[in-house]
């Protein structure tokens, strides 16, 4: 058996707050055992993924400062918007620093009004509490224009840490586009200066082949799901999107093809997670960042299997591919911005596209109903749920509307919203 590192040492050289550090990681593992250990039939493929959650602050971070020592820089985000590809063009490395605990919402409060979403409380609790090895790793935060909380959320988060932020348009007009394409340009030139590597066609072309790559990767994940029984627990495919923000991009995409083969065998062989005739599960809306398990535990310990996830932490992030045709600089950003610009995130209006996005998901997963989760004081998303409502009855889909946040005190009224809602899939049969 390998000998435990203590990384203590590094954490403190983070600045971490050491004692409420560990307190969390112990508060994590145990969380990590009873939702994710305990499932029955995992594949063996998994191992990988639960070694780098049991490493996510520990070798993952040596990594980071091993790669900072060797000159390159990392750059932290929280949006589907920041392309990857330009990152990793300037040798940089892309981490997501969305979070999904209940962690420092009192230190965070102190700064942001009590009714702001969970997932930005979240990220200033983590950072304020000196709780996030990420936040701390990173040389620049890249910042997005989405919803009106983060907009302005930045302008409060630049002062705990170097944040530049990019302008997102919200309407997918031929203006809005040139905007896009010209802040692309911006950024492309930000990343250049922080990290003194000046983008070429090879290593551009080089970058988009990577995160191509990962994406396909998701994809291949994601289409064995339709497989009845689906190969892979919901909560697994969730886990994986997580860790996607997260790992080496190679060695990651290298871990989900190994995965992939091992659930075509199970496909094949007709064995899955959970009987045949378990209710199929989409689930729809806000990103779930890490570890936020919270409704997927809910719905799949109720019988049901999460045979999708519409979401930025699952298709809506590895949906399109960035085309690989581009000959020089401009034109590989010309595609890029031209795939990023796809994202159909309910900040954009209108945003027809995820309407049928989700319809069209729901069928070819063959779900038998669909999960809307919104987190608390979430306009776009909790506003965007009555046109989801209403495209999913067109369409015949049954459809939840969860509203949560990542407290623990209303798991029992989740539970039997979710259990009332699976009964009725079970009486009604699937349209698929
Ligand atoms: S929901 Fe919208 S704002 Fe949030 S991460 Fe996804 S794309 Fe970005
Ligand atoms: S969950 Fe909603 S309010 Fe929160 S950051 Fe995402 S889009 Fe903004």
């Amino acid at each position: 058996m390998a000998e435990k590192v203590d990384y203590t040492p590094m954490w403190q050289e983070l600045g971490l707050n050491l004692e409420a550090h560990e307190g969390l990681l112990e508060v994590l593992g145990t969380f990590y055992n009873d939702i994710y250990l305990s499932q029955a039939d995992r594949p063996k493929g998994m191992e990988y993924f639960d070694f780098v959650i049991s490493e996510i602050h520990g070798l993952r971070i040596k990594e980071l400062q091993d790669a900072r020592k060797a000159g390159r820089k990392i750059f932290g985000t929280f949006c589907l918007y920041v392309p990857e590809e330009l990152i990793l063009a300037v040798d940089g490395i892309c981490i997501g620093l969305c979070a999904g605990a209940d962690v420092g919402m009192e230190e965070a409060e102190k700064l942001l009004p009590r009714n702001t979403c969970a997932l930005i409380k979240s990220f200033f609790g983590f950072t304020m509490s000196g709780l996030c090895p990420y936040v701390a790793s990173a040389d620049l935060v890249i910042g997005e224009t989405t919803c009106d909380g983060k907009t302005k959320a930045y302008e409060l988060f630049g002062e705990l840490k170097d944040t530049f932020v990019i302008e997102v348009p919200h309407m997918k007009t031929s203006m809005g586009r040139a905007l896009w394409r010209s802040e692309l340009e911006r950024l492309a030139g930000k990343l250049e200066e922080i990290a003194g590597v000046r983008m070429s066609t090879v290593k551009l072309a080089a970058a988009v082949r990577t995160v191509n790559a990962k994406r396909a990767a998701l994809h291949r994940l994601n289409a064995l799901r339709a497989a009845t029984p689906t190969p892979i627990s919901g909560r697994d495919a969730l886990l994986i999107n997580q860790i996607s923000f997260y790992d080496d991009p190679v060695r990651f995409t290298e871990s989900v093809n190994a995965l992939c083969d091992e659930l075509d065998e199970r496909v094949a062989a007709g064995a899955g997670v959970g009987p045949v005739d378990a209710p199929r599960v989409l689930v729809s809306g806000c990103p779930m960042a890490i570890p936020n398990w919270k409704v997927p535990f809910v719905i799949e310990k109720n019988g049901a299997v999460i045979v999708g996830e519409e979401s930025c932490v699952g298709e809506r992030g590895t949906r399109n591919l960035v085309a690989e045709s581009g000959r020089d600089v401009d034109e590989i950003i010309d595609s890029i911005a031209a795939r990023y610009f796809d994202i159909d995130c309910a900040c954009f209006t209108p945003n027809d596209e995820r309407l049928e996005h989700i319809v069209e998901m729901a069928r070819a997963y063959g779900a038998d109903g669909v999960i809307h989760y919104a987190l608390q004081f979430c306009g776009p998303y909790t506003i965007e749920a009555k046109r989801v409502e209403a495209a999913l009855k067109d369409a015949g889909v049954p459809l939840l509307k969860l509203e949560t946040d990542y407290s623990m005190e209303d798991m029992a009224q989740l539970e039997t919203r979710v259990q009332a809602f699976l009964e009725v899939l079970v009486g009604v049969g699937a349209p698929k």
